[in-house]
């Protein structure tokens, strides 16, 4: 059984097609700078021997059909033997209305579009790709996977902000979070390597990439998690401030020349760790640090402090933990951010063995110390094929729903 994972962003489209019986990646592309002069399209191939094979073209693309002619094109020219299943389609928000993988039919699209008002910079995007694919591939089931739907286990009062009623009973403002298909995929990794079942586990899982979030999870599910409405609340991430007075803007708008738009710009793209020391990238600040720039040492102390906060937040709404989990590009590679979140966290049960935080495998590795109660994990995460087998999962639902009719 083979599935396409599309994620379309407003300028590229990254594709997957994957044999979902035995977790392998067949096909991978992306198609980049859609409308650009300069737009490219890199792709890899599985081999016969196994091995994936790279090329990169340079390829005109007006617009998103544009490239997704291109991904279609690559898919008959190399999948002539390979039946396609169905398609997932990654959606940033599901709002309340979407707490499943849910096949898409016209209502659904309706429903996405409504939700843009939530997420106005993915949503729409999300959406022209599954438009552009349900014409292009009208035989071939398609599902929608909200980053949303992991988190929609939260109980009322996580979720609720304290805001007058009528701001969530008619804008809808709550804390929705996001990287739900990340956080559900390490969850079930964990499950599987500790041997426990996932709905007698709890978990704090640190997804640290360019955005970062942490989620509490309790016997299984999602019960809080840092990114509220919008990703923009939480840790501090690359570009993203995070956690903030609600008056800052507001005083910004009086004092400054930056209006609404200025602002919410600079929060989400001029904040976080680039806002605190120039660079959102994770390496660059820490080999400034090394070489002792007091604005990068800062950037990586707040950092730390800000993932540690919610930590002990966490810790005392989940009662006991079995595992930490750090997934995404630096908590799956950064040994230094690793030991500088588990520091002085032994009242916890946290206890990091240095030498195995330095010894990191592909899949997943287990780093606290030996006689350390909670187990610390690193996790590589793998959003692709979480949205694979949610995508494969749903659509045998519908076949077998389809039989008892
Ligand atoms: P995205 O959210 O864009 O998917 P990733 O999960 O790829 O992001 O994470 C990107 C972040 O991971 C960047 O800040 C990058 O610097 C950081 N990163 C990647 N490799 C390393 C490394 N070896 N050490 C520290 N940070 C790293």
């Amino acid at each position: 059984m083979n599935i396409l994972v599309i994620n379309c962003g407003s300028s590229s489209i990254k594709y997957q097609l994957i044999d979902v019986a035995n977790n392998t990646v067949l096909i991978a592309g992306i198609v980049e700078r859609i409308g650009k002069p300069n737009s490219q399209h890199k792709l890899q191939l599985r081999q016969n021997n196994g091995q994936m094979l790279k090329h990169t073209h340079t390829e005109l693309t007006k617009n998103h059909r544009d490239a997704f002619e291109i991904v279609q094109k690559v898919l008959f020219n190399n999948s002539k033997n390979l039946e396609i299943t169905g398609i997932g389609h990654r959606v940033v928000h599901g709002g309340e209305r979407f707490q499943q993988p849910t096949v898409i039919d016209a209502k659904v699209l309706d429903v996405i579009d409504d939700l843009s008002i939530l997420a106005p910079l993915h949503n729409p995007m999300n959406l022209i790709g599954i438009e552009v694919c349900l014409k292009l591939f009208p035989k071939l089931p398609q599902v929608a996977i909200f980053d949303t739907a992991f988190h929609q286990s939260m109980p009322d009062y996580a979720y609720r902000y304290a805001v007058p009623e009528n701001w969530y009973s008619d804008y809808q403002v709550r804390r929705y979070g996001f990287h739900g298909t990340s956080h559900a995929y390490v969850a079930k990794q964990a499950a599987n390597y500790l041997n426990i079942p996932l709905n007698n586990l709890n978990l704090i899982s640190l997804h640290l990439g360019n955005g970062a979030s942490v989620t509490a999870i309790q016997n299984g599910e999602s019960i809080d998690t840092s990114m509220g409405m919008t990703p923009l609340e939480g840790l501090i991430m690359g570009t993203r401030c995070g956690d903030l007075d609600p008056a800052i803007p507001f005083y910004i708008a009086d004092v400054s020349t930056a209006n609404n738009e200025d602002i919410i710009s600079q929060l989400n793209r001029q904040s976080g760790l680039k806002g605190l020391c120039g660079d959102n990238d994770m390496r660059e600040v820490l080999r400034m640090a090394e070489e002792g720039n007091h604005r990068a040492k800062l950037a990586l102390e707040s950092y730390c402090y800000r993932i540690k906060k919610y930590i002990g937040a966490y810790f005392a709404i989940l009662g006991n933990i079995d595992a930490m989990i750090f997934t995404a590009g630096i908590g799956e590679n950064s040994a230094t951010i690793r030991a500088k979140i588990c520091h002085q966290l032994t009242n916890l049960s946290i206890e990091l063995d240095m030498e195995k935080n330095l010894n990191i495998s592909d899949k997943i590795s287990e780093i606290q110390q030996s006689s350390a109660q909670c187990k610390i994990l690193v996790i590589k995460t793998n959003e692709e094929l979480e949205i694979a087998q949610q995508t494969k999962v749903c659509i045998q639902n519908l076949n077998r729903n389809k039989l008892n009719q």
